[in-house]
């Protein structure tokens, strides 16, 4: 099995997930259509599904075009099956679900809208975090507040360290220079930004980042380090308050 990334729109990106033997494949966040088309033409490939992270236009706005096309099935979280357009099957927080390609699992971690779910592919050691976690950075809170945000990255930092994070958007570059203002003596970030650097000049993704490179380099991941918490002059041990400033500092960065 395979994950290919499709640029989509400006910044965004879309996973098409395909088994190069029966050639059935499945697309993560379709920003829009004739990206995903032309790579399914190319590779031969037979789209049976297509999952959103979020109801958010630049991840849903290729369900209707390739439904059509394909005849593929719409899947999203529960609670969303009112504004994710298509919608086929619902899937619950902490559902285990399995189809003729994967076994997924689907968590709910709200923040950036209230029904935003990230899957978590055991056997490709994927994880695809929509506008939650991006590379380092997180999603702008529009409809929860900074405790659930926190929280639900709280439950991402928990898959294994060597997990695969496929996020919605190429922020890495901007993300990484927020890192850097607040974090400047990270050596393990400097690193990061080296290779993200080499990546950009090349013309290649930044995506997937690893796990345990998020957990040391990014900054919203990290608001419960007494060393980042007393640099943003937030009280002692509350990861939550350090959490807020971050989200808000980098809302104006
Ligand atoms: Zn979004
Ligand atoms: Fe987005």
């Amino acid at each position: 099995m395979k994950i290919e990334i499709v640029k989509c729109l400006t910044d965004n990106y879309s996973y098409l997930i395909f088994d190069e033997k029966t050639l059935a494949s499945a697309v993560v966040d379709p920003s829009e259509a004739e990206p995903i088309i032309n790579k399914i033409e190319k590779n031969n490939l037979n789209l049976k599904y297509i999952f959103n992270t979020h109801h958010h236009y630049d991840h849903v706005g290729g369900n209707k075009k390739l439904k059509e096309k394909y005849n593929c099935k719409v899947i999203g979280f529960e609670k969303d099956k009112n504004r994710i357009p298509e919608i086929d099957i619902t899937l619950k927080d902490n559902q285990k679900w399995k189809n003729e390609l994967f076994e997924c699992l689907i968590l709910h971690i709200p923040g950036h809208t209230s029904g935003h779910i990230c899957i978590y592919i055991n056997e490709l050691n994927a994880l695809f975090t929509g506008d939650t976690l991006f590379s380092l950075g997180c999603g702008r809170i529009f409809e929860g507040t900074y405790k659930e945000m926190y929280e639900s990255l709280n439950k991402l930092k928990k898959f294994p360290p060597d997990t695969r994070i496929y996020c919605g958007h190429e922020y890495t570059k901007k993300n990484s220079d927020f890192c850097l203002s607040i974090d400047s003596k990270n050596s393990k970030l400097i690193n990061k930004i080296n290779e993200i650097n080499e990546n950009i000049q090349n013309g290649n993704p930044t995506i997937p980042s690893i796990l345990a490179d998020e957990l040391e380099c990014n900054i919203f991941l990290r608001s419960d380090n007494m060393e980042i918490q007393k640099q943003l002059s937030v009280n002692r041990d509350n990861p939550i308050e350090a959490f807020a400033k971050l989200r808000d500092l980098k809302d104006n960065f």
